[in-house]
């Protein structure tokens, strides 16, 4: 999920990245709170973006602002075993900590689950990695554990994720956030309308059972989106509160979430054809505008408006589809000059428009011409 919350705050602030370790006391709700990170962004008005060790980004406005002082120390980011705890101490009772190899999962469902969503998650994050490097795109290793947050009730998991999603939290199952750069999900195998009767979730059997049925499709596909997303921004793909345009990042969170029900686990292959996409983009089709693709790629307003974004977003698909395997070498440069885009910075649909022409190397309507006739013969 993307909350542009930071776009009007920080609009218009750039500042050169500093990189001591910095002591900033600041209000937070009410209370003071001191937290010791990197800053990021400074604004003209003395306001600051602030990384912190569990990875967790602070705004903090001006007028917040209490104290700040550096150190020449350098940020160490928490290592698994601290981030658990750290977690633990901020959740309701009766959580656990199950850890894989990168992630640290806090779960109060059965060890199972937990289980069963890490080996989800690591295929995921090996399958990405993959891709990318044979594509010719060498990711880092994620500076921080990546964090994911399950709660086994469904009311419980809505409480907790209503602070940033508001009302949307009652229809979405999970998502990633920027700030606190972890995914907050709910038990899937828990959710009533994914239940037959006499389900039990005890064993990783039934849990594969229950979630490669038709049924959980769409839930099973989000959590590998907003999963895809939190490697994205932590393996040098993308950055934090960047400019990234929306079609690019939703468009492959989307490329790789196609859901894959030949797999006794859920979820196996990266870039198949998504079916409900494509649909989707051929019915939009009928109606699809001549500057389509101009709109799209210029600024973020079809994606996020509510009214357009399921044709965007089949369309955000589509094009993520045709470039990565029509032109993907092209598609591996243009990723690499967005990954060097910095933190609140925002690039103005001219500029969007020259990248991409750049990186593609034609004029747009004939890409355009070309993406649509690769679209159509698709069977
Ligand atoms: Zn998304």
């Amino acid at each position: 999920m993307f909350r542009p919350w930071f776009v009007i705050l920080f609009a218009l602030w750039a500042a050169p990245r500093a990189m001591a370790l910095e002591h900033v006391t600041f209000r937070h709700e009410g209370a003071e709170r001191e937290v010791v990170g990197e800053v990021l962004v400074t604004a003209a008005d003395g306001g600051i973006l602030l990384l912190a060790a569990d990875g967790v980004m602070w705004a903090i406005e001006p007028d917040d602002l209490l104290k700040r002082f550096d150190d020449a120390a350098k940020l160490s980011p928490l290592t698994p075993e601290e981030m658990g705890r750290q977690l633990l101490a901020d959740l309701p009772a009766g959580f656990d900590v199950y850890t894989t190899n990168h992630y640290v999962i806090c779960h109060d469902t059965s060890r199972e689950y937990a289980a069963w969503c890490g080996a989800l998650f690591e295929r995921l994050y090996r399958g990405f990695t993959n891709y990318w490097s044979r594509k010719g795109l060498k990711l880092e290793e994620p500076r921080f554990p990546l964090v994911a947050v399950i709660f086994s009730s469904r009311e419980a998991y809505a409480r907790y994720a209503k602070a940033e999603l508001g009302e949307a939290a009652d229809s979405i199952v999970g998502y990633y956030s920027f700030r606190t750069n972890r995914i907050t999900m709910c038990d899937l195998t828990g959710v009533q309308s994914l239940r037959a009767s006499g389900d039990r979730r005890s064993s990783e059997a039934q849990i594969n059972l229950m979630l490669s049925r038709p049924e959980a499709e769409h839930s099973v596909a989000t959590i590998i989106h907003e999963a895809t997303h939190q490697i994205a921004f932590n393996s040098g793909l993308q950055t934090r509160f960047a400019d990234i345009p929306l079609w690019v990042s939703e468009g492959l969170a989307v490329f790789f979430e196609t859901p894959d029900l030949a797999s006794a686990r859920g979820w196996r292959t990266i870039g198949a054809l998504h079916r409900n996409r494509l649909t989707q983009f051929r019915q939009y089709l009928a109606t699809r505008p001549s500057t389509s693709l101009k709109t799209l790629i210029a600024d973020d307003k079809r994606l996020r408006d509510t009214r357009t974004s399921l044709d965007a977003y089949a369309e955000a698909w589509a094009l993520n589809y045709y470039l990565l395997n029509h032109h993907p070498r092209q598609y591996a440069e243009y990723l690499k000059l967005l990954s060097a885009k910095p933190p609140l910075v925002w690039d103005d649909p001219e500029t969007r428009l020259t990248e991409f022409q750049q990186a593609f190397g034609k004029n747009l309507s004939q890409l355009d011409a070309d993406f649509l006739r690769y679209m159509q013969r698709l069977k």
